[in-house]
């Protein structure tokens, strides 16, 4: 009953995802801030769905008294907040939004080429403090000149075309074969790219094997006079090993957006001792240094708030869970809830031998029209659309699924 359906928005989530929530009929409550653990401990055993962004942490003390959530939406990319394993053998799906913000990281890279390619950050402290420093020696067109990509996921082929309609040649490099976008081309190997690049962006996931990718040896492979992009993760390049390219003139100048250890809030971060790097980072010359804001921008944060209410509206009223980041992707279309006699029955569980027997015992008596199981991990999720079943049956149903040992959660829409 969607009325009798709790959500609890905080951290200020955005208009637009509210809007799709309001418009089902759910009652939604929407917080500006996040909750001290023991406000949201509170607050969390009455809710069936919580949305959150990065600042509330879900632990498993928090899900733990978390007895009748079903969903948790994170409004933002990351989801280290939320102790997935937890909340999958609590059968508490989990949503993000990953890709949301891939064209406003995009753009973003291809202001810094130019800003780079001009030294414009040099030029603009350099007149805040005063002094006029009319250079053209060492400042480029982009036009003509080869990007490099590295990692052509969502954003590095949103970049691709981007850069190709400004008149830029691009090549990448990816781990698998990925179709080429306009007429860029993929290059065999990490060297080849370097060797060949006026411009190089990182765009590759956070990954053993993507740990100081770019490091001493690939430093020396890169064109001198060429320029570095980092709008990925932190621990993709080798900071020291920046700092040394951009002193010796290796490279021309560099953007970095993210770092090895960022904080959790606004303040005076660069001037952390702790960060033994940054003082070398804010020293050098043509470096353009931003805090973690690829992905900040009204659009992509509408767009979030679109995606994650979509994806916990999808999942409430279906069970779907499609884009879920700690349960298995399931997917049964032709939901046909509206006809009488009809119901799906969804049924979350431990992942031992011997359980779709059971279940189909229970089920047995009625028509099973359509059935779904996939694990992950130790969790599984099976989904039933079925038929010739009477709103009488449903409880009986619903207590027999429950009564098994490998239940975690059962649902029962009609
Ligand atoms: P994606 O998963 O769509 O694409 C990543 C690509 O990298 C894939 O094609 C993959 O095959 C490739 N890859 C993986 N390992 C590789 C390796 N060792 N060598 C070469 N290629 C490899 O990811 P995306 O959405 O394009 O995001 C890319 C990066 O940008 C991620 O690290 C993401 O966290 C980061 N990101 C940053 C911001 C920001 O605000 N700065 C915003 C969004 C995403």
């Amino acid at each position: 009953n969607r009325e009798e359906f709790r959500i609890l928005l905080l951290e200020n989530v955005n208009q637009s995802g509210k809007e799709i929530l309001n418009a089902e009929g759910y009652q939604v409550e929407s917080l500006k801030s996040s909750l001290p653990e023991e406000e949201l401990i509170k607050k969390i055993r009455n809710v069936h769905v919580l949305g959150i962004r990065s600042k509330t942490k879900l632990s498993e003390k928090v899900l733990k008294e978390a007895k009748h959530l079903i969903v948790v939406g994170c409004f933002c990319i990351g989801t280290n907040q939320v102790d997935l394993e937890y909340a999958a053998r609590a059968g508490i799906a989990v949503f993000n939004s990953p890709f949301a913000n891939s064209r406003s990281v995009a753009e973003l890279v291809i202001g810094e080429i130019i800003v780079l390619a001009r030294q414009l950050g040099d030029r603009s402290n350099e007149l805040h403090k005063g002094t006029w420093n009319k250079v053209s020696a060492g400042c480029w067109e982009i036009r003509g000149k080869t990007l490099g990509i590295i990692g052509y996921g969502h954003i590095g082929s949103q970049l691709s075309v981007l850069a190709e309609a400004m008149g830029m040649n691009v090549i990448y490099y990816d781990v698998v074969n990925l179709m080429a976008m306009g007429t860029s081309r993929q290059v065999p190997t990490l060297k080849e790219l370097l060797g060949n690049s006026d411009f190089v962006s990182c765009h590759v996931p956070e990954l053993p094997e993507t740990k100081n990718m770019i490091g001493v040896q690939e430093f020396e492979w890169m064109r001198t006079g060429s320029y570095l992009i980092n709008a990925s993760r932190g621990c993709v390049i080798d900071i020291p090993a920046l700092v040394n390219a951009s002193r010796n003139g290796k490279i021309a100048g560099a953007a970095l957006d993210v770092y090895p250890s960022e904080p959790g809030g606004n303040g005076d971060y660069f001037h952390n001792e702790l960060n033994c790097w940054a003082e070398d980072l804010r020293s050098l010359k043509n470096i353009i240094l931003t805090p973690h804001i690829g992905g900040s921008t009204e659009e992509a944060q509408q767009a979030i708030g679109v995606e994650v209410s979509s994806a916990l509206v999808k999942y409430v009223n279906s069970g779907v869970t499609l884009g879920a980041v700690n349960l298995p992707e399931v997917n049964l279309r032709s939901l046909t809830l509206d006809e009488t006699n009809h119901a799906r029955v969804i049924y979350i569980h431990h992942n031992v031998p011997g359980v779709l027997r059971k279940v189909n015992e229970i089920l047995g008596d009625h028509n099973v029209e359509k059935q779904i199981t996939d694990n992950k991990g130790d969790v599984a999720y099976l989904m039933a659309d079925i038929s010739n079943v009477l709103s009488s049956d449903l409880k009986d149903i619903a207590d027999q699924l429950e009564n098994l040992s490998s239940r975690i959660l059962t649902r029962v829409l009609y």
